[in-house]
């Protein structure tokens, strides 16, 4: 099962709508379109409303007095919370700065970490009198090593 599509996604719940419309037919004998139609209406009001109601909560919320007494504060109205936005923005730029270069770090020393390794595998295994002063295990992986 891969991941479905948006048009069959779309398609599939047009398909339960029209279902669930027939079925109110059914119960209310409406009349099959018109039961269509009223369900789209009152789904698109649904989404209306939401759409309404999440943009006049923005609206309070910006509109809303900051601590010094000043609507729209943020926006640039006051020049304390205007400069305090925008030291935090600064701040999580810093942040995000900070963390992507110990990323970097990061990966080099596991870079380096393995390449030092390798070196020193090859250097180890290079002599000879080192093969002599293994236990047979230590010796087999040894050998087994040379030939990766
Ligand atoms: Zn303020």
């Amino acid at each position: 099962m891969g991941r479905e599509s948006p048009t069959e996604n779309f398609f599939k719940s047009v398909v339960s709508w029209l279902i669930f419309a027939a079925l109110t037919d059914a119960i209310f004998k409406t009349g099959f379109w018109f039961t269509v139609l009223i369900l789209a209406g009152i789904s698109l009001l649904l989404v209306g409303l939401a759409l309404a109601y999440s943009r006049f909560a923005q609206f309070l919320m910006r509109r809303k007095r900051c601590p010094h007494g000043i609507r729209r504060g943020k926006d640039g109205g006051c020049e304390i919370c205007f400069g305090v936005e925008e030291l935090r923005q600064e701040e999580s730029k810093a942040y995000q700065a900070l963390q992507q270069r110990l990323r970097e770090i990061k990966e080099k020393a596991t870079a380096l970490r393995a390449s030092e390794l390798h070196s020193l595998r090859k250097h180890w295994l290079g002599k000879s009198e080192t093969y002599l002063q293994m236990d047979p295990r230590q010796f087999e992986n040894a050998v087994a090593a040379l030939f990766r």
